[in-house]
């Protein structure tokens, strides 16, 4: 039996990751679930799946988590030091699907202990790149992308050698937006943002691919996944989401990976890895598709995408930076406060206010200088959105 933790285990990442442990039970023994708010769903899981331990971020629900649980024989806790703790109990294969930053720690707890880190958290590596590889070559962890572009690209170069690789493309759905009059973005409304053309996804992944900031990002995942110098990162406006990513080699040749808009395929590939198994995706009848289209991404309608090239070619802890201000700002648009096309302005105002003395974006790599800096970011981001809401 293997031995698996979900870390986000209530969120759309970790609901499908249950979806696929759950129909071969006898194969995995589930050690820690966690989750924030919904202890309903965290408790039923717990249960199911007869987990060690359950967990939940919000420790005001501790005791309601454990009431869900009584009579069940799986632990209830609550609160950072008991995720700390569940990051730490021994497991082989470790889904991380937190959203946020807040992911990042359980990310390097997995790698210390030496499990497989199955990622889906790609704020880890926007964050704290560097680091999160350098923890893994030191405890022999292996990091498994789950993110459907990055498992695509890691299964294009599979027998292929990262010298013959001149570029990689991931794709672009284009999000909610893709096809609205410029003009009209500033108007966008929560829910308009909230609503994806292909993908089911959490609510902050789903805005952040209406403003591209999510491909942004995975701009930044692609470089430190892969090494890849950011010139030859490329994004590709695909509005089908069937192939998620195509890797271009020196004899001119493009690798695409196809396969149904479906979270399931790149979990249940870093759940088998290196096997394939049978998954229960959808089999794509390409006759009845008919055809499949690109266009160039519009850096105007999206300029999230420059500011992650900024960011790439900035290095240190600008990630950090980029990614907390973007978070402050989200939390700013889903509030009300902040409008649609302002959070780009302000990601970008708080990069260039912390890109000088006392912005810290040159120190060390340590976890803690990334709290520091993220922390530093989203003070500035919020005074960025005063200044805009006012
Ligand atoms: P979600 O919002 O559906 O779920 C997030 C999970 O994190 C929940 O279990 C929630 O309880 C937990 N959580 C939230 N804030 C927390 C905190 N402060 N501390 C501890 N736990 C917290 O998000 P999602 O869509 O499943 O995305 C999860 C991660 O996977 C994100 O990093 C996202 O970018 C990435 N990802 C998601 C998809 C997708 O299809 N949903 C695809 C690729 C990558
Ligand atoms: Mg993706």
């Amino acid at each position: 039996m293997r031995r698996v933790s979900i870390f986000g285990a209530t969120g759309s990442i970790g609901q499908n990751t249950i979806d696929l442990i759950a129909r071969d039970p006898d194969a995995y023994d589930v050690v820690a679930l966690t989750g924030a708010r919904n202890v309903e769903q965290l408790a039923k899981d717990a249960r199911r799946l007869n987990a060690d331990v359950a967990v939940t971020a919000d420790d005001t629900q501790l005791d309601h988590l454990r009431e869900l649980l009584a009579g069940s024989g799986v632990d209830a806790a609550a609160g950072q030091a008991a995720l700390h703790e569940a990051a730490q109990r021994p497991v082989d294969w470790f889904m991380s699907a937190i959203v946020g930053a807040a992911g990042l720690a359980p990310s390097l707890n997995a790698l210390q202990q030496g499990a497989t880190l199955a990622l889906a958290n790609k704020e880890s590596l926007v964050c704290a790149g560097s680091l999160m590889l350098a923890t893994a070559q030191g405890h022999n962890a292996r990091i498994l992308p789950v993110d459907s572009e990055h498992s695509a690209v890691f299964q294009g170069l599979v027998g292929e050698d990262m010298d013959a690789v001149e570029r990689v493309i991931i794709t672009a759905s284009g999000g909610a937006f893709r096809d609205w009059p410029i003009e009209k973005l500033q108007d966008a409304t929560l829910a308009q943002a909230s609503s994806h053309p292909n993908w089911d996804m959490g609510q902050r992944i789903t805005i952040d691919s209406a403003s591209m900031f999510n491909k942004a990002m995975e701009l930044i995942e692609t470089k430190e996944y892969f090494g890849v110098a950011p010139s030859r990162i490329e994004v590709l406006v695909h509005p089908e989401s069937m192939i998620h990513a195509l890797v271009g080699f020196h004899d001119g040749a493009l690798m695409a990976h196809v396969g149904p808009p479906d979270m399931r395929h790149a979990i249940g590939y870093a759940l088998h890895w290196p096997e394939r198994k049978t998954l229960p995706v959808e089999r794509l009848d390409l006759a009845q598709i008919g055809a499949l289209t690109f266009r160039a991404p519009d850096t105007v309608r999206w300029p999230a995408l420059r500011l992650a090239r900024e960011v790439m070619e900035r290095g240190g802890l600008s990630g950090a930076v980029f990614n907390a201000a973007k978070e402050a700002a989200l939390d700013g648009f889903i509030d009300g406060h902040l409008k649609f096309t302002a959070m780009a302005d302000v990601v970008d105002a708080v990069l260039t206010g912390m890109d000088g003395h006392g912005g810290h974006i040159d120190d060390k790599m340590t976890l803690d200088n990334v709290a520091h800096v993220d922390h530093l970011a989203r003070i500035a981001a919020r005074a960025e959105i005063k200044k805009r809401a006012g």
